[in-house]
């Protein structure tokens, strides 16, 4: 329902958790996040209210991070728990998504990875996107891009409404997202970057935004910038404005 991602110098546990805060009026069932950091991705997530993740978060805080991604949940596929709220990561922890909407093909995706032997952790339509994206980044060649084009591999295979933001173990500076019938804005800062479902979760940083368009991926990477694509690899200039809103 809510999504947040950063990636910048700022430490990213608090700047997503800031942004979950301030998209907290959307209204959720669940809450957790994701950061990368010595190579390893590791998560927190907790059915229930913020407060529910920000004690589990004070008992056993996750590593300080550049990047970052969280989530607020509103339940379409798997009851309000802690193991189905976002961040999803993938079984050899390479990949975590996070998601709003609905994959409507999710149970032939599931029924196909399971033949191949992926063992799901939970009941949700999100956690095939972040099986799918592991295999497709095992298959993509590492370097410049490689995320991204997990991403649009993945995007080829979705059907329904959704919102994907991803970030990789291997990738401290990276974030990517795509967008299909669902929002999702970019928050541009000094060498550092926003995601959001709104722009609610950012406006505290910067009021630089991007507006992606339908079918959409964006990668985002400290030092080579912005790169926006559609579906199929071809550059997309996107639409930059700046946020009016009297916070
Ligand atoms: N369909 C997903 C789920 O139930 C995402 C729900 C949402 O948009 O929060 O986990």
């Amino acid at each position: 329902c809510g999504i947040v991602g950063y990636v910048g110098p700022q430490d990213a546990r608090d700047v997503v958790l800031e942004g979950l805060r301030r998209l907290e009026y959307r209204g959720y069932d669940s809450a957790g996040i994701a950061v990368v950091a010595d190579g390893e991705l590791t998560s927190a997530k907790k059915a229930g209210k913020l407060a529910n993740l920000e004690k589990v978060l004070a008992e056993q805080p996750l590593p300080e991070a550049t990047v970052g991604i969280g989530h607020t949940r509103w339940a379409t596929h798997g009851g309000p728990t802690d193991r189905n709220a976002h961040p999803h990561l993938s079984e050899d922890g390479a990949v975590a998504v996070v998601h709003n909407g609905i994959i409507e093909n999710f149970a032939s995706l599931r029924s196909e990875l399971e033949a191949a032997g992926v063992e799901f952790g939970s009941e949700t339509d999100t956690e095939v996107a972040a099986h799918l994206l592991a295999a497709a980044y095992a298959r993509t060649p590492a370097g410049e891009g490689r995320l991204a084009e997990s991403m649009r591999l993945v995007c080829s295979r979705l059907e329904g409404a959704f919102t994907l933001v991803a970030t990789a173990a291997a990738e401290p500076d990276t974030l990517v997202a795509a967008r299909r019938s669902s929002p999702l804005v970019v928050g541009v800062g000094d060498g550092e970057y926003f995601l959001g479902s709104d722009v609610a979760a950012f406006i505290g940083h910067t009021r630089d935004a991007l507006e992606l368009g339908q079918d959409q991926v964006v990668e985002l990477h400290r030092t080579r910038g912005v790169t926006v694509t559609d579906f199929a690899g071809a550059a997309v200039e996107p639409t930059a404005y700046s946020v009016d809103w009297d916070a």
